[in-house]
């Protein structure tokens, strides 16, 4: 994760200032020259790949390049300021992920119609679920989240993101209503398959209880009726101090013991979640599991395509279904 603070993106925007004057084109920003319909930016990984999906041949999509850096800690650069100067849509998750930042980079892109859209103010109150991201957003962003922002991983919060984007889309460009329309409902239909399917894998575990990584998967555990018993990581990129974990041990070696440990391949490198499973299996817990769950956060626009999120997922679903009894 690369951190800087608010003084170097301010100098390196005025340099996009400068640039813009200088050649006065839009030449090379990240859009194609010939292709019509709207333009639209993303704030990350999931929401790419569910507006591919929605946007088919009729509108431009693009990562914001700055993505690539993971949901929570990204910081938009010249090259984002960029890309947003000609879009029609900007698209984030809202609820506190991507904190001031897509209003800044906003500002910064000299794009007055704009329109940034926090697709997670369509899911209805009674969905979200409340305070466990405890994540550092830097000095930059003074926001203290109530609102646990992973909706993504959750198939159905995951729908509203999905018509969301429709919405926008059909608002963007009315000619293609009903294209929107279609192809929306047909993702819908593969998310609701995704949940039907991820229960059936888990419908024979009687145990249903795991630690996760970061606080991630609430929205993920409760589609899938799992129970989250604990965080390996309280604040993602700091490993837990020596109470913590000794506190995390204590309860996962109780009766009946937490065999599932969850680890995230973007914290590939973290020890802690390697070493409660080694001393779950020393106290006893002989069959304790490290499980790699991804949370999806992070990817650049190559890795990623329509499929990649129902793929990403199932995969979350089969590493689970085998670990658990
Ligand atoms: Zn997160």
């Amino acid at each position: 994760m690369v951190r800087t603070g608010r003084g170097r993106w301010r100098a390196g925007l005025l340099g996009l200032a400068l640039s813009v004057a200088g050649c006065g084109g839009p030449a090379d920003d990240g859009w194609p020259a010939d292709k019509a319909g709207p333009k639209v930016v993303v704030s990350f990984a999931p929401l790419y790949c569910f507006a591919l999906n929605v946007a088919g041949d009729d509108a431009v999509v693009r990562l914001l390049p700055a993505a690539a850096g993971g949901a929570h800690h990204f910081q938009p650069t010249d090259r984002d300021a960029l890309l947003l100067r000609r879009a029609d849509l900007f698209l984030v998750n809202g609820l506190g992920l991507e904190g001031g930042k897509p209003a800044q980079v906003k500002k910064a892109s000299g794009n007055a119609n704009l329109k940034v859209v926090e697709l997670g103010g369509r899911i209805p109150e009674k969905l979200l679920r409340q305070g466990v991201c405890h994540h550092d957003h830097g000095d930059d962003d003074p926001h203290d989240h109530g609102t646990d922002p992973h909706v993504w991983l959750g198939p159905d919060t995951a729908v509203y993101l999905v018509q969301g984007i429709r919405d926008e889309l059909k608002a963007a460009d009315p000619a293609h209503e009903a294209d929107y329309d279609r192809r929306a409902a047909a993702y819908v239909a593969k998310l609701r398959k995704l949940k039907a399917d991820g229960l059936d894998m888990l419908k024979d575990k009687r145990d249903r209880r795991l630690v996760t990584f970061h606080d991630s998967m609430a929205y993920f555990a409760h589609d899938f009726d799992l129970k989250i018993e604990g965080v390996v990581q309280k604040v993602p990129g700091t490993e837990p101090n020596d109470k913590y974990l000794k506190d995390l041990i204590r309860k996962c070696s109780g009766n009946p013991p937490v065999r599932v440990i969850c680890a995230e391949p973007q914290y590939a490198n973290s020890g802690a979640g390697r070493e409660l499973v080694k001393t779950l299996q020393y106290k006893g817990v002989a069959d304790a599991a490290l499980v790699e769950l991804d949370p999806l956060e992070t990817a650049t626009a190559e890795q990623l395509d329509a499929g990649w999120y129902e793929a990403r997922m199932r995969a979350n679903l089969d590493a689970l279904a085998k670990a658990m009894r």
